[in-house]
């Protein structure tokens, strides 16, 4: 066939920090129901300030698979989630989209972490390439996600969690850090 072949435009991708919700932006408070348990943690503010000012897309993933054990409602969920958005608002932190699994382990969804259905979903209705991005969270199921989609993991060592030390690229013990590191890249 003679010609060039013409590449479909692309739009611009952008780059995005994936970030774990419970125990990594707020504190883990265990299938909250109540939305006035939200509680930003230390540091949280200013850094993903400072992000979103830099250009960074926020997008959360988080598991709560309390809706899929029967232990809280969409509605519950949807309600803490709702009142976390809102706070974050308040200090001018925009999160661009969030992602919500809501399965049990047992279901063996894709969207569940480490499955990385929700960084998919979210590359694609958020013109984000993955390979530019990076992962935030505590816990090992964040890490492996991050590694599975190729993308650079920060594992937040909060003390609560173990994560084999090989796994992340990066460690960080506060939010500090954790801006440190995203935005030296
Ligand atoms: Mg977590
Ligand atoms: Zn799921």
């Amino acid at each position: 066939m003679a010609g060039k072949q013409t590449t479909p435009k692309q739009a611009a991708l952008k780059r995005a920090v994936f970030l774990d919700r419970d125990g990594t932006i707020m504190r883990d408070r265990g299938y909250l129901k109540d939305p006035e348990g939200v509680e930003l943690l230390p540091g949280v503010v200013d850094s993903l300030k400072a992000l979103c000012r830099e250009g960074w897309k926020l997008i959360i993933v988080s598991n709560q698979s309390g809706v899929g054990r029967g232990l809280m409602t969409v509605d519950e969920m949807n309600a803490v989630h709702a009142r976390l958005i809102r706070l974050l608002r308040g200090h001018g932190i925009e999160i661009a989209a969030s992602y919500l699994c809501t399965h049990s382990p047992d279901d063996e969804c894709e969207c569940r972490k480490p499955g990385i259905a929700s960084l998919e979903k979210a590359s694609v209705e958020h013109s984000v390439d993955i390979s530019q991005s990076w992962i935030v969270g505590d816990r090992e199921s964040d890490i492996l996600c991050g590694r599975n989609a190729a993308c650079t993991t920060i594992w937040f060592n909060t003390g609560e969690f173990d994560v084999a030390s090989e796994l992340p690229d990066y460690v960080a013990e506060s939010w500090a850090e954790i801006y440190e590191k995203i935005s030296d890249a």
